[in-house]
């Protein structure tokens, strides 16, 4: 429920209501299993969480720990084995694009289609009038910095530029909730720093529900407000810290030095395992 309206109850009408926020997503004692011709890989165990509407929560695991089978699950892109997903009180049967936009690593842009045809895409699917269409990924496209971009194909992109093309195609939806997987892994240093700060900007502007998946500690301290750490394989949640640093973040400063230890003090034995068990 949001945002929150006066009750129509006369009853209670003149009455300061202050009711708490439903979590957007719930997760509860989520499980996954992976079974394919010659073994069965057990992905995600009693997987519990929930996140609050407008908060940026980052999932935080080594790699194989199943971090974006989790994110699919939320998404209703697969269904789990036991468990439930509840998104805005809801529980979650398959992708429902209204409730929930995703990232994905590879920004996965038509090739045949421009910056804003590619923006353009799941209006087209929601059945928008072209011109409308068009005004709205123009209007997307500019704050993601690529005004005059617009015409161009994903070839004629960079690998930053085309991950705002994927964010601006997300964000059309104009869902509550935003699923981000690594989406900007395939990056250089430099230009994920850039893009997290970009990130930030947006996420201030359209205040949405994001759930941020990364293995890089220095990005999960840069964005979130929390970090859940996933256990490697299978993936549980380990530990989880409230992020209450002021942004912009120095993430050279003593707060963000302490929490990095903190983090890979979670993560270090993890990472161990999951690089032993050959993953
Ligand atoms: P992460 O995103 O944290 O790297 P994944 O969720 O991709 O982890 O994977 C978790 C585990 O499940 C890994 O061991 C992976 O090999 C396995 N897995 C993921 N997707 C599939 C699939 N479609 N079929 C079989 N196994 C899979
Ligand atoms: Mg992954």
């Amino acid at each position: 429920m949001r945002p929150q309206s006066p009750s129509q109850d006369p009853a209670v009408r003149g009455t300061i209501l202050v009711m708490p926020d439903l979590p957007d997503i719930e997760v509860l004692a989520l499980a996954k299993r992976w079974v394919t011709r010659d073994q069965t890989v057990p992905a995600l165990e009693g997987i519990s969480l929930t996140v609050a509407p407008r908060e940026f929560l980052t999932v935080l695991g080594p790699s194989g720990c199943g971090k974006s089978t989790l994110l699919s699950i939320i998404g209703g892109l697969i269904p789990p084995d036991a468990g439930e997903v509840r998104v805005t009180g809801r529980r979650s049967a398959g992708p429902d694009p209204r409730k929930v936009a995703m990232v994905f690593q590879d920004p996965g842009l038509f090739p045949w289609r421009t910056a804003l045809e590619n923006v353009e895409f799941g209006l087209e699917l929601q059945g928008v009038p072209a011109a409308r269409r068009r005004e709205i990924a123009r209007g997307l496209l500019e704050p993601v910095g690529l005004r005059g971009f617009e015409n161009r194909y994903p070839r004629e992109l960079s690998g930053g530029m085309k991950q705002r093309v994927a964010i601006a195609r997300a964000l059309a939806l104009d869902s509550p909730i935003l699923l981000m997987d690594e989406p900007f892994g395939a990056l250089d240093e430099q230009t994920r720093l850039l893009m997290g700060e970009w990130l930030l900007g947006i996420w201030a502007k359209t205040r949405k529900t994001v759930v941020f998946v990364t293995h890089s500690l220095q990005e999960a301290i840069m964005l979130s407000q929390r970090i859940v750490v996933m256990t490697s394989r299978p993936g549980r949640i380990k530990a989880s810290f409230e992020v209450a640093l002021p942004m912009p973040r120095d993430l050279n400063g003593p707060e963000a030095t302490a929490l990095r230890a903190a983090l890979w003090a979670e993560i270090r034995d993890e990472s161990l395992r999951a690089l032993e068990s050959g993953l």
